[in-house]
């Protein structure tokens, strides 16, 4: 398959707006601007069957269509007057996801044709990109692709001798995960503290300082260009049924060769990491994998024949989510492996929702005191029940993340937990380090 998104990963300074021009970028731009309408550029990426890439899967056109249509009575715009804001979530923070960085500081320009077409579709003058705080040198070399193409007139008044006119604000974000929720990124973006709102009303009515915007991810904008000079059929037949286009999977943990791939949508898991990345590193066996970020539930190694696209996973009772595929040999410790997930959520949990606060707290307590060899079989139903609670009883989704990889790891492997418990080496250690072990360490029993 020859890339498309990541064309220019490799190509140098391919960042620099010089040499991404003289590659293409633009020219879509350019060209839908000049000689398209709106509702045509909406229309051409409802038919690609694109789907929002940052985890959700929602289609992308339809959540275009979802902004105010009917002019309000009185007269005015269909937004009633309001400005429509186009957001662009680049704070990637799941665990094992990163993708988005790959288009930020290597093809920065893709991005920003795709916020021009895709700001042009929506009718928006002003878009915010809201950038992860720990990803500097994305950040860097996004600005600057922004302020290249202001030098250039594709930014400001009269883009491209039209009438449109784009400005982009780039954010940096100071650290917390849940901004990766959009409304939690919304309420950061207008200096609030990162709370995810209560839905509805959805950002397509209510957003940005109270209003109509859409938020997309990274990846998905960057989509929109080779759609427009491609065409719609042409994506759509990149992927699977429902899905289309190619994704970015970002690969880490025990394999050969980690990294990120540009693969179509429905690409076999055991593909993706027998043929793509390697297979397991040292020749050792395959014992479980994450297909979507540790929000994902885990899969057994009997589970990978199964395709990477977000209709397929579902039915195998995960996710694909975003698409950050962690693979697991062996010797992985599942224990372990839990410990370190609930102590990421119980500490990224905004703590408005009692159920997500106490819950993501109890949750990891317990499975300290499980990994640290002070645990009773009892815990594990009692991990079961606290992660039964936190599922669809919360303001955002993040409990029901939490909850799953308790839920599924503690289900799928039962039977080293139990023995983690009730053996000797299971109860040998009280790792007060615990908390200063890296993750790259997982693998490793403690001693
Ligand atoms: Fe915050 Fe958790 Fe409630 Fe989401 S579910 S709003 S992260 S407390």
């Amino acid at each position: 398959m020859e890339p498309i998104l990541s064309r220019n990963f490799n190509v140098a300074d391919a960042w620099k707006i010089g040499i991404a021009e003289s590659r293409g970028s633009y020219a879509t731009a350019k060209k839908v601007l000049t000689s398209s309408k709106p509702e045509e550029v909406t229309n051409s990426v409802l038919a690609s069957n694109l789907r929002g890439l940052g985890g959700a899967g929602f289609p992308t056109g339809k959540k275009w269509q979802f902004l105010p249509k009917d002019p309000p009575a009185g007269g005015g715009s269909a937004s009633g007057g309001k400005p429509v804001y186009l957001v662009i979530n680049a704070d990637e923070g799941e665990p094992g996801t990163f993708k988005d960085r790959y288009i930020l500081e290597r093809d920065p320009h893709q991005l920003v044709e795709g916020i021009i077409i895709s700001a042009f579709a929506i009718n928006s003058h002003k878009s915010y990109v809201y950038i992860r705080g720990e990803y500097v040198r994305p950040f860097q070399r996004f600005q600057a692709a922004v302020d290249e193409a202001y030098q250039k007139g594709y930014l400001g008044k009269n883009i491209f001798g039209t009438n449109f006119q784009l400005d982009i604000v780039v954010h940096r974000g100071a650290g917390a995960y849940i901004c990766g929720e959009e409304t939690a990124l919304l309420n950061s973006l207008e200096g609030l503290k990162g709370y995810p709102r209560l839905k509805p009303p959805f950002p397509a009515i209510v957003g940005l300082f109270g209003c109509p915007t859409i938020v997309n991810n990274v990846e998905t904008l960057a989509c929109v260009p080779h759609i427009l000079k491609n065409g719609p059929e042409w994506f759509a037949k990149l992927g699977s049924a429902g899905n289309g286009g190619t994704h970015l999977f970002s690969v880490s943990g025990h394999v050969n060769k980690p990294g990120v791939y540009e693969l179509p949508m429905g690409t076999p898991l055991r593909e993706i990491i027998e043929k793509h990345a390697g297979g397991v590193k040292g020749g050792k066996k395959l014992k479980a994998v994450i297909p979507g970020g540790i929000s994902a539930k885990i899969l057994t190694a009997g589970e990978i024949d199964v395709n990477m696209d977000y209709d397929s996973l579902r039915n195998a009772g995960t996710m694909l989510g975003s698409a950050g595929v962690m693979v697991m040999d062996e010797d992985t410790s599942m224990v372990k492996m839990l410990y370190y997930a609930t102590k990421f959520f119980s500490h990224e949990s905004c703590g408005q929702c009692s159920p997500c606060r106490e819950g993501t707290g109890w949750a990891h307590k317990i499975v300290r005191r499980i990994y640290d060899g002070r645990g009773s079989l009892k815990d594990l139903d009692t991990l079961l029940t606290i992660a039964r609670n936190m599922e669809g009883r919360t303001i955002c989704v993040f409990a029901d993340a939490a909850a799953w990889p308790i839920q599924s790891y503690i289900t799928k492997f039962r039977k080293e937990f139990e023995d983690w418990i009730t053996k000797d080496e299971g109860r040998k250690t009280k790792d007060e380090n615990a908390d200063n072990l890296r993750p790259s360490s997982f693998a490793h029993r403690p001693s």
